[in-house]
């Protein structure tokens, strides 16, 4: 399967999807990641790029970037043709992308961009993020207890971001294991990964075997 998961900034995808993509690298699905800024306002860019760059190479995925400006993405033609023409070049079977509720507009705009240009994808998931607002229905779910380490090692990557959290006293590392704890009761096991379908087809399930 040809997965696309899309991030507006470096570290949102795996603290949204990096435990499903974990272990869709796992079973040899082929990941792409396309990062649309390089998340300059809350960082050195440079060393921003390098931290995904390593996200990629753990996920034994093919990293692309956006190169839009961190806090600017525009819900305009030309975000929704990026992400067309990513699709055009990679067809994925799955795609994951930010949930559309969300305080920060770089999110809410990438989401939206992603509707239009996903219309004839059979699978589009949400993923949330802190920032997310009203993140229902979380009803898709994806087991990573065994990889929630994992997950915490992508995010831990992003060393640049660890300490940034703008909750005192909260690293994102702490809110990402709790985010998974919560939503892994949700879901009837320890720890795990929500997602709101757009789209998503049980055929996807035989696809998988
Ligand atoms: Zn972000």
């Amino acid at each position: 399967m040809n997965i696309l998961a899309i991030g507006p900034h470096p570290d949102d995808l795996e603290y949204g999807c990096g435990g499903t993509l974990y272990k869709l690298a796992k079973a040899k699905h082929k990941i792409n990641i396309l990062v649309m800024t390089q998340g300059d306002m809350g960082g050195d860019k440079d060393i921003r790029k390098k931290e995904q760059m390593q996200v990629a190479k753990i996920l034994k995925a093919k990293l692309f970037w956006g190169d839009f400006a961190d806090t600017q993405v525009p819900l305009e033609k030309q975000t929704i043709n990026l992400i067309e023409s990513y699709i055009k070049l990679l067809k994925p079977n799955l795609i994951f992308t930010p949930f559309s509720k969300d305080t920060h507009q770089d999110h809410r705009n990438i989401s939206q961009a992603t509707i239009t240009a996903t219309r004839y994808i059979r699978n589009v998931l949400f993923y949330e993020v802190p920032t997310s607002v009203n993140f229902s229905p979380a009803s898709v779910f994806v087991n990573i207890g065994p990889v929630i380490n994992r997950k915490l090692q992508l995010l831990k990557t992003h060393k640049s971001q660890v300490f940034s959290t703008r909750v005192a006293n909260l690293t994102i590392l702490e809110s990402a294991k709790a985010t998974a704890l919560f939503r892994g009761f949700q879901n009837r096991v320890k720890y795990a990964e929500a997602f709101v379908p757009l789209r998503l087809t049980l055929d996807f399930f035989y696809e998988l075997k």
